[in-house]
């Protein structure tokens, strides 16, 4: 209770120094002066590259706001983005909350029938679109009749009829200095849709005080240590929980910034990393598979010694790619788990005081591991009996809450992901150890469940893809007539040679009990990916169902 609470006047009223709004103008600002003249690189469409400062973002960013507010845009508008990473849509994550108004970032690899639902929801006014999506837009624009489009031009032809063009919009308004805008930082500044694996895509709000703050723990040197002398390329989308908040996270601190535009390809990425002696990296594991081959394919090409991080996140990381990456080519990853909903720093994977750091297994399981939350991130996680022990072993749903975790969903459909007592409901099956070290066991939607007990996927395909043969691994669960469910195991293979069955059951057996083998091998080209390029087990589960229906033999010992 307060002082003020229990009737007596507070002596210390307004003399407090926590009364400043932490907004992202603050942010735009620190650039702007201090960090003025770092960088920022963009390849463009046609393969060049656009060069400018944070001084040049920061008065694109005040003009882009005078453009909006003389297109209707107002305080707490929604303003959508169809865009990849690139300097405009960078202007746009300063412009958009630093004028008081909503960014809505978009993710244009959805569903069509996703992408109406959502921008409806969101009650967007405008979006912004790559030029190259286009085509994205177009298939929806007719049932989206309210929203005015702006094109981010590319080059290759005039913008499209019924649209206007960014550098129009930039021109058109007086500039809006971005500076004392916002005064309350608990306003919202930007909203992401979940990418809806696990069902229909939900709205998370990030207010201005949760970005800041988010960007301000990503410089803690064991979180992700960002600071001025770092160069930044985030692979992660910026369309995709705000590129992680890497970009906001850069700005504030100083670092450089190289946004890849739509050219994601290991050889696109390694010669951008290599050319701007990038120190900081961020994307889903799968985006590593394919620069380890890169780099296992060809040694030496590359120069990526500036490299000192490689942040993986979004999808377990392989064991197989972390040593790869460091064991053949110097290379260091760094773990960290986190979800749209909590911004989504929520822990990362450093080895802990007291344990040896050098590359061997003590410190690997670390690293392996989802590691430690971040600073003001709370963890605790619930069995099937309540809260479970943090004996490394008892496996429970994880919860979640923070100053940056998302407390409701937008339009009011919590989906029971809220406690009573304000934590989130992560979904993701994890064990807790003494020190609150975090192993995904599994995620709930993901879990197989044999005869009533459970079988951790990931650690199947961590071990599958740890197969010289086996580029990628994807364990899904199914339909089996007398375990319910059983795992099935489907491949990507490395090289020409595709062991058996028997091999690969041979491969597992000393790591596994016998009945958490996979029942089934199945060889792909390709496991489909979700619009984040995580694999899509949903569409793997739909293909492979009843792969296993004729089944006598299992591996229950029966
Ligand atoms: P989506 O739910 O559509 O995949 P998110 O990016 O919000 O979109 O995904 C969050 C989920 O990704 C987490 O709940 C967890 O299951 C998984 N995840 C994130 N980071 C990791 C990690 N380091 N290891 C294992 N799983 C992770």
């Amino acid at each position: 209770m307060t002082v003020e609470a229990m009737g007596r006047p507070s002596p210390f009223r307004g003399l407090m120094m926590d009364d400043v709004p932490l907004t992202i103008n603050w942010v735009m600002r620190r650039a702007a002066t201090i960090f003025a003249d770092r960088p920022v690189v963009t390849r463009t469409p046609d393969g060049g590259r656009h060069r400018y400062t944070y001084r040049a973002l920061a008065e694109r960013a005040g003009r882009l706001a005078g453009g909006l507010a003389a297109l209707g845009v107002g305080p707490g508008d929604r303003v959508a983005t169809l865009a990849m990473n690139h300097y405009q849509h960078l202007e746009m994550y300063f412009a958009v909350p630093g004028m008081g108004a909503v960014l809505h970032t978009v993710n244009p690899r959805l569903h069509p029938d996703d992408l109406v639902h959502i921008m409806r929801e969101a009650g967007d006014r405008v979006v912004v679109v790559d030029q190259r999506l286009w085509p994205v837009w177009e298939k929806i624009r007719e049932r989206l009749p309210a929203l005015a489009a702006v094109v981010v031009e590319d080059g290759t032809g005039p913008v499209p009829a019924g649209s206007l063009g960014y550098e129009a919009v930039l021109a058109r308004g007086e500039p809006v200095p971005l500076a004392d805008g916002v005064a309350d930082d608990r306003q919202a500044a930007a909203m992401c849709y979940t990418s809806g694996t696990t069902g229909r895509p939900k709205g998370v709000v990030y207010s201005h005080r949760s970005l800041v703050l988010h960007a301000l723990a990503e410089a803690a040197v064991d979180s992700i240590g960002l600071s001025e002398r770092d160069t930044v390329l985030p692979v992660v989308p910026m369309f995709h929980v705000m590129a992680w908040g890497l970009p906001y996270g850069a700005a504030l601190h100083g670092a450089g910034l190289v946004l890849p535009g739509h050219d994601l390809t290991p050889v696109g990425l390694l010669t951008l990393l290599e050319e701007t002696r990038t120190t900081l990296t961020a994307g889903v594991p799968t985006i590593w598979l394919g620069i380890l081959a890169e780099l296992d394919a060809h040694p030496g090409r590359y120069d990526v010694s500036r490299l000192h991080t490689m942040l993986v996140g979004g999808a377990a990381v392989p064991p197989s790619v972390l040593a790869g990456l460091r064991d053949r080519h110097g290379l260091t990853v760094l773990h960290a788990w986190g979800m749209t909903e909590t911004t989504p720093l929520g822990s990362v994977a450093h080895v802990p005081a007291g344990v040896d750091p050098r590359p061997g297994p003590e410190g690997d399981a670390y690293r392996l591991s989802q590691g430690r939350p971040a600073a003001l991130v709370e963890i605790r996680a619930r069995g099937a009996g309540g809260l479970v022990p943090w004996d490394g072993s008892t496996p429970g749903e994880l919860e979640v809450r923070g100053p940056w975790v998302a407390a409701h969903y937008y339009g009011g459909d919590d989906d029971g992901k809220f406690t009573d007592d304000g934590w989130f409901r992560t979904g993701d099956v994890v064990t807790i150890d003494a020190r609150g070290y975090l192993v995904i066991r599994d995620r709930a939607k993901d879990l197989v469940k044999s005869g009533g007990e459970w079988i951790s996927s990931v650690a199947l395909e961590n071990a599958l893809m740890g197969h010289p043969s086996v580029a990628e691994a994807a364990v899904i669960a199914v339909a089996h007539p007398r375990w319910q469910e059983r795992p099935l195991a489907v491949l990507v293979g490395r090289g020409s040679d595709r062991p058996s069955d028997l091999e690969l059951a041979r491969f597992l057996a000393p790591q596994f009990p016998d009945w958490w083998l996979p029942d089934g091998y199945r060889w792909v080209d390709a496991i489909p990916r979700t619009a984040t390029g995580k694999f899509l087990k949903t569409a793997l589960r739909e293909q492979f169902h009843d792969a296993l229906e004729d089944r006598g033999r299992d591996r229950r010992g029966e």
